[in-house]
Protein backbone atom coordinates (compact mmCIF):
# COMPACT_ATOMS: atom_id res chain seq x y z
CA UNK A 1 0.00 0.00 0.00
CA UNK A 2 1.23 3.49 -1.23
CA UNK A 3 2.00 6.29 2.15
CA UNK A 4 0.13 9.36 1.46
CA UNK A 5 2.32 12.47 2.11
CA UNK A 6 0.86 16.05 2.61
CA UNK A 7 3.65 18.73 1.25
CA UNK A 8 2.23 21.83 2.62
CA UNK A 9 4.35 24.46 1.41
CA UNK A 10 3.69 28.14 -0.53
CA UNK A 11 7.11 28.14 -3.18
CA UNK A 12 5.00 26.50 -6.43
CA UNK A 13 7.84 25.41 -7.56
CA UNK A 14 9.48 23.97 -4.77
CA UNK A 15 6.02 21.95 -3.80
CA UNK A 16 6.07 20.64 -7.90
CA UNK A 17 10.18 19.41 -7.80
CA UNK A 18 8.91 17.61 -3.89
CA UNK A 19 5.61 16.20 -5.85
CA UNK A 20 7.11 14.91 -8.40
CA UNK A 21 10.26 13.12 -6.61
CA UNK A 22 8.16 11.47 -4.32
CA UNK A 23 5.88 10.11 -6.52
CA UNK A 24 8.61 8.73 -8.49
CA UNK A 25 9.60 7.32 -5.67
CA UNK A 26 6.21 5.39 -4.90
CA UNK A 27 4.49 7.74 -2.75
CA UNK A 28 1.10 9.41 -3.25
CA UNK A 29 1.56 13.31 -2.88
CA UNK A 30 -1.11 16.13 -2.18
CA UNK A 31 0.07 19.50 -2.17
CA UNK A 32 -1.48 22.46 -0.12
CA UNK A 33 -0.34 25.81 -0.72
CA UNK A 34 -1.60 27.61 2.38
CA UNK A 35 -1.72 26.90 5.62
CA UNK A 36 -5.37 26.96 6.21
CA UNK A 37 -5.88 24.62 3.04
CA UNK A 38 -3.15 21.95 4.69
CA UNK A 39 -4.61 22.17 8.14
CA UNK A 40 -7.97 21.27 6.66
CA UNK A 41 -6.64 18.56 4.31
CA UNK A 42 -4.58 16.98 7.13
CA UNK A 43 -7.89 16.65 9.34
CA UNK A 44 -9.83 15.27 6.23
CA UNK A 45 -7.41 12.60 4.33
CA UNK A 46 -5.15 11.69 7.47
CA UNK A 47 -2.02 12.05 5.91
CA UNK A 48 0.71 9.30 6.93
CA UNK A 49 3.40 11.87 6.86
CA UNK A 50 3.48 15.77 6.56
CA UNK A 51 5.70 17.60 5.03
CA UNK A 52 5.51 21.46 6.75
CA UNK A 53 7.32 24.72 5.40
CA UNK A 54 7.61 26.95 8.22
CA UNK A 55 6.51 30.08 6.84
CA UNK A 56 3.28 30.04 5.26
CA UNK A 57 -0.04 32.61 4.04
CA UNK A 58 -2.46 31.84 6.53
CA UNK A 59 -1.33 29.70 9.40
CA UNK A 60 2.33 28.82 10.02
CA UNK A 61 4.16 25.81 9.88
CA UNK A 62 4.66 25.79 13.85
CA UNK A 63 0.69 26.43 14.24
CA UNK A 64 -0.43 24.07 12.17
CA UNK A 65 1.44 21.56 14.17
CA UNK A 66 0.75 22.93 17.88
CA UNK A 67 -3.23 22.73 16.12
CA UNK A 68 -3.06 18.99 14.90
CA UNK A 69 -1.12 18.04 18.24
CA UNK A 70 -3.99 19.53 20.50
CA UNK A 71 -6.58 17.49 18.62
CA UNK A 72 -4.51 14.19 19.30
CA UNK A 73 -3.11 13.89 15.65
CA UNK A 74 -0.33 11.78 16.14
CA UNK A 75 0.81 11.98 12.22
CA UNK A 76 4.73 12.91 11.37
CA UNK A 77 5.79 16.01 10.52
CA UNK A 78 8.76 17.34 9.36
CA UNK A 79 8.71 20.99 9.03
CA UNK A 80 10.86 22.44 6.01
CA UNK A 81 12.66 25.86 7.34
CA UNK A 82 14.82 28.25 6.48
CA UNK A 83 15.76 29.04 9.48
CA UNK A 84 18.84 27.47 11.08
CA UNK A 85 18.78 28.93 14.72
CA UNK A 86 18.72 26.43 17.49
CA UNK A 87 15.95 28.47 19.05
CA UNK A 88 13.84 28.27 15.92
CA UNK A 89 14.88 24.75 16.49
CA UNK A 90 13.50 24.40 19.71
CA UNK A 91 10.00 26.16 18.70
CA UNK A 92 9.87 23.77 15.87
CA UNK A 93 10.41 20.92 18.36
CA UNK A 94 7.81 22.37 21.00
CA UNK A 95 4.91 23.01 18.72
CA UNK A 96 4.85 18.98 18.17
CA UNK A 97 7.00 18.37 14.64
CA UNK A 98 9.27 14.81 15.30
CA UNK A 99 11.81 16.26 12.87
CA UNK A 100 13.29 19.45 10.26
CA UNK A 101 14.82 19.94 7.15
CA UNK A 102 16.60 23.40 6.68
CA UNK A 103 16.52 24.64 3.35
CA UNK A 104 18.19 24.16 1.08
CA UNK A 105 18.41 20.42 1.68
CA UNK A 106 18.72 17.61 -0.67
CA UNK A 107 16.39 15.07 -2.39
CA UNK A 108 18.75 12.41 -1.02
CA UNK A 109 18.43 13.95 2.60
CA UNK A 110 14.29 14.29 2.18
CA UNK A 111 13.33 10.50 1.60
CA UNK A 112 16.12 9.59 4.60
CA UNK A 113 13.98 11.43 6.74
CA UNK A 114 10.64 10.57 5.05
CA UNK A 115 11.50 6.86 5.48
CA UNK A 116 13.14 6.90 8.75
CA UNK A 117 9.96 9.11 10.35
CA UNK A 118 7.53 6.53 8.36
CA UNK A 119 9.10 3.83 9.82
CA UNK A 120 9.26 5.15 13.36
CA UNK A 121 5.50 5.54 13.40
CA UNK A 122 5.32 1.81 12.47
CA UNK A 123 7.18 0.74 15.26
CA UNK A 124 4.93 2.75 18.04
CA UNK A 125 2.43 0.81 16.89
CA UNK A 126 3.63 -2.29 18.37
CA UNK A 127 3.95 -3.27 21.72
CA UNK A 128 7.83 -3.80 22.04
CA UNK A 129 10.06 -1.10 22.26
CA UNK A 130 13.80 -1.80 22.21
CA UNK A 131 16.62 0.30 22.05
CA UNK A 132 20.33 -1.47 22.53
CA UNK A 133 19.49 -3.73 25.70
CA UNK A 134 16.82 -1.78 26.79
CA UNK A 135 12.96 -3.25 26.33
CA UNK A 136 10.12 -2.16 27.14
CA UNK A 137 6.61 -3.95 26.87
CA UNK A 138 3.77 -1.51 26.59
CA UNK A 139 1.10 -4.48 27.28
CA UNK A 140 2.80 -6.27 30.38
CA UNK A 141 4.07 -2.98 30.96
CA UNK A 142 7.05 -4.77 31.72
CA UNK A 143 10.80 -3.79 31.21
CA UNK A 144 14.23 -5.59 30.74
CA UNK A 145 17.51 -4.16 30.61
CA UNK A 146 19.23 -7.52 29.09
CA UNK A 147 17.91 -10.14 31.23
CA UNK A 148 17.31 -8.03 34.54
CA UNK A 149 14.06 -7.06 35.16
CA UNK A 150 13.59 -3.22 36.34
CA UNK A 151 10.55 -2.16 38.23
CA UNK A 152 9.19 1.02 37.64
CA UNK A 153 6.53 3.29 38.96
CA UNK A 154 4.00 4.26 36.53
CA UNK A 155 5.16 7.70 35.75
CA UNK A 156 8.26 6.29 35.26
CA UNK A 157 7.01 3.90 32.95
CA UNK A 158 5.31 6.23 31.05
CA UNK A 159 8.79 9.06 30.77
CA UNK A 160 10.99 6.07 29.58
CA UNK A 161 7.81 4.46 26.92
CA UNK A 162 8.20 8.12 25.43
CA UNK A 163 11.72 8.42 25.49
CA UNK A 164 11.74 5.09 23.95
CA UNK A 165 9.65 6.00 21.07
CA UNK A 166 11.83 8.82 19.79
CA UNK A 167 15.24 7.05 19.63
CA UNK A 168 17.60 9.59 19.15
CA UNK A 169 15.46 12.74 19.05
CA UNK A 170 15.69 15.72 21.50
CA UNK A 171 12.93 16.27 23.42
CA UNK A 172 12.12 19.60 25.58
CA UNK A 173 11.42 19.63 28.46
CA UNK A 174 8.02 21.33 27.80
CA UNK A 175 6.90 18.48 25.36
CA UNK A 176 7.68 15.79 28.15
CA UNK A 177 5.83 17.43 30.61
CA UNK A 178 3.40 17.74 28.21
CA UNK A 179 3.10 14.23 26.94
CA UNK A 180 4.17 13.02 29.97
CA UNK A 181 2.72 15.20 32.50
CA UNK A 182 -0.40 16.24 30.83
CA UNK A 183 -0.89 20.07 29.39
CA UNK A 184 -2.77 21.15 32.81
CA UNK A 185 0.44 20.17 34.68
CA UNK A 186 0.95 22.98 37.19
CA UNK A 187 3.55 21.52 39.55
CA UNK A 188 7.33 22.19 39.50
CA UNK A 189 8.53 21.52 35.79
CA UNK A 190 11.85 20.01 37.54
CA UNK A 191 9.90 16.80 38.32
CA UNK A 192 11.64 15.99 35.14
CA UNK A 193 14.86 16.36 36.17
CA UNK A 194 14.00 13.98 39.51
CA UNK A 195 12.47 11.11 36.93
CA UNK A 196 14.97 11.29 35.10
CA UNK A 197 17.36 10.84 38.27
CA UNK A 198 15.22 8.47 39.34
CA UNK A 199 15.22 6.04 35.89
CA UNK A 200 19.28 6.27 35.61
CA UNK A 201 19.48 4.78 39.12
CA UNK A 202 17.44 2.19 37.92
CA UNK A 203 18.61 1.47 34.36
CA UNK A 204 21.92 1.81 35.52
CA UNK A 205 21.95 -0.17 38.84
CA UNK A 206 24.09 -3.32 37.00
CA UNK A 207 26.72 -0.80 35.85
CA UNK A 208 25.18 -0.91 31.89
CA UNK A 209 26.08 2.45 30.17
CA UNK A 210 23.52 5.46 30.00
CA UNK A 211 20.93 5.77 27.83
CA UNK A 212 19.15 8.72 28.73
CA UNK A 213 20.99 11.82 27.90
CA UNK A 214 20.72 15.53 28.95
CA UNK A 215 21.29 17.98 25.96
CA UNK A 216 22.14 20.95 28.74
CA UNK A 217 19.57 24.11 27.77
CA UNK A 218 16.93 21.75 25.86
CA UNK A 219 16.06 18.86 27.22
CA UNK A 220 16.70 14.84 27.04
CA UNK A 221 17.31 12.08 24.12
CA UNK A 222 17.92 8.91 24.58
CA UNK A 223 20.70 7.36 22.82
CA UNK A 224 24.38 6.26 23.68
CA UNK A 225 26.83 8.66 25.12
CA UNK A 226 28.93 10.39 22.93
CA UNK A 227 32.89 9.91 23.34
CA UNK A 228 34.42 13.44 23.38
CA UNK A 229 36.90 13.79 21.02
CA1 LIG B 1 7.16 29.52 2.58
Amino acid sequence: MKSHLLVIEDEAKLAQFIKLELEYEGYEVTIARDGIAGLAIARELHPDLILLDWMLPGISGPEICRRLRTTGDKVPIILLTAKDEVGDRVAGLDAGADDYLIKPFSLEELLARIRANLRRTQEENTDILQFKDLCLNRRTREVYRGHRFIELTAKEFDLLEYLLAHPRQVLTRDRILERVWGYDFMGDSNIIEVYIRYLRLKLEAGGEQRLLQTVRGVGYVLREELRSP
